[in-house]
């Protein structure tokens, strides 16, 4: 019971994630610099690199972040070998690290990778001839810098006391295999068991409204499929989930320290790991869209009753889906059950489930004459449902099979 009247309150509340909190003029200014040829395309400890933690430190300290990396800094540096024509080098990279420092128990870090391929020597550009070219990397990732930067400053300035405090990470190291995001992990400058979660943006400047966000690691708690797609719903956004916590980014080294995580991506294109990844391709608008939805998660985790749980989520390629939004049931699925079918743990007022009886506990093994597996085959035949449309949806009550007649 608790949960439905919990989920109900989520409803209600919802409405406030949809205001338009994130300028795309400064999104535009963050992504123009970090992907400036000045900028050198930011090779792991090259100057490029330092002049970018330079400007995200000077950003995190005038916007009135606590240092938190090491020695009062903004800064966490670390080893990084890497090879050049052969030639293994030793260098220091180093991740930028600020703190909003609500007093609470719990932090949620908010994070992003700042570095990128630099001049084409460390490797991994796609582009022909990439030696001494720039890659610029202005949705790889100055995209998700600028999400950290902004968040940081939306949540510093809405003048609210958040019951956890959120500490904004720019990796470094990242296209080197991780390298920034599992120094902080071994080496946590906060104790690792006071963070809630983790919440990463990794190339989300190049948003497509026909194909929608991409959000990974799904399954790594319940609390994402809770919260998301009420907010995803605001902002008339499709979404794309992956359960799994392990993927090509910096959540994966929070995930595997037992931390739940969530990651936004709004997915590949012709430009990625190419000289051509440049900031006139940005799309600004889409950018301070998902920038709401992720302002919106952070503020609707500050209302749940619990930290959220930790799951062990599948594998790398478990439960790709596509959904949007022309019908829902009205429900909010059990995310943790693992058998057949979608197991409703709530029901919402005056929506179609609970207009034809369907009740929590409830599992719908059929939904419009096809048979659901899984909750992935839910959503995408959700979205194969226009409004008003009356369908049959089998059910499981206990040990009873019903049919029950649902209207979206
Ligand atoms: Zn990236």
């Amino acid at each position: 019971m608790q949960k439905i009247v919990l989920f109900i309150l989520l409803s209600i509340t919802s409405l406030g994630a949809s205001a338009q909190n994130f300028q795309p003029e400064f999104i535009r200014k963050h992504i123009g610099f970090l992907a400036s040829d000045d900028l050198e395309g930011r090779g792991t400890a090259s100057l490029g690199e330092i002049k970018a933690a330079n400007y995200i430190a000077d950003f995190f300290k005038t916007t009135g972040l606590k240092p938190a990396g090491t020695n009062g800094s903004f800064f966490q540096p670390f080893e990084v070998t890497f090879a050049v024509d052969g030639t293994a080098h030793q260098l220091i990279g180093r991740n930028v690290v600020g703190f909003l420092d609500n007093g609470a128990a719990k932090t949620i870090v908010v994070g992003a990778h700042y570095d990128h391929l630099g001049k084409g020597y460390q490797g991994s550009s796609l582009s022909p001839d990439s030696k001494n070219k720039i890659h610029n990397g202005a949705d790889d990732n100055a995209s998700g810098t600028t999400g950290v930067l902004e968040l940081a400053k939306y949540f510093i300035e809405n003048d609210v006391k958040e019951k956890h405090n959120y500490l904004f990470i720019a990796f470094s190291g990242e296209e080197l295999g991780l390298i920034g995001s599992k120094h902080f992990t071994e080496k946590p400058t906060i104790p690792l068991n006071t963070i809630s979660c983790m919440i990463n943006m990794d190339m989300i400047g190049r948003l497509d409204d026909n194909k929608g966000v991409i959000v990974s690691g799904w399954g790594t708690s319940k609390v994402w499929g809770k919260l998301i797609p009420g907010l995803a719903r605001s902002q008339s956004m499709k979404y794309t989930v992956d359960s799994s916590g392990v993927g090509a980014s910096d959540h994966t080294s929070f995930y595997l320290k037992n931390i739940p995580v969530v990651q936004f991506f709004t997915g590949g294109h012709g430009d990625y790991h190419k000289i051509s990844d440049d900031a006139e391709k940005i799309n600004v608008d889409g950018e301070a869209r998902i920038l709401n939805i992720i302002a919106g998660l952070l503020q609707k985790l500050d209302q749940e009753p619990t930290e959220p749980e930790f799951l062990t989520a599948g594998n790398a390629h478990a439960g790709v889906t596509t959904s949007n939004f022309k019908v829902t049931l009205g429900v909010m699925p059990d995310y943790s059950y693992t058998g057949k079918g979608v197991k409703i743990d709530g029901v919402s007022k005056a929506r179609p489930a609970e207009k034809a009886g369907i009740l929590v506990g409830d599992i719908i093994t059929r939904l419009g004459g096809e048979t659901i597996g899984t909750i992935y085959d839910y959503m995408e035949i959700l979205g194969k449902h226009e409004k008003g449309q009356q369908v049959d949806a089998e059910l499981l009550r206990g040990k009873e099979t019903k049919t029950v007649k649902v209207t979206f």
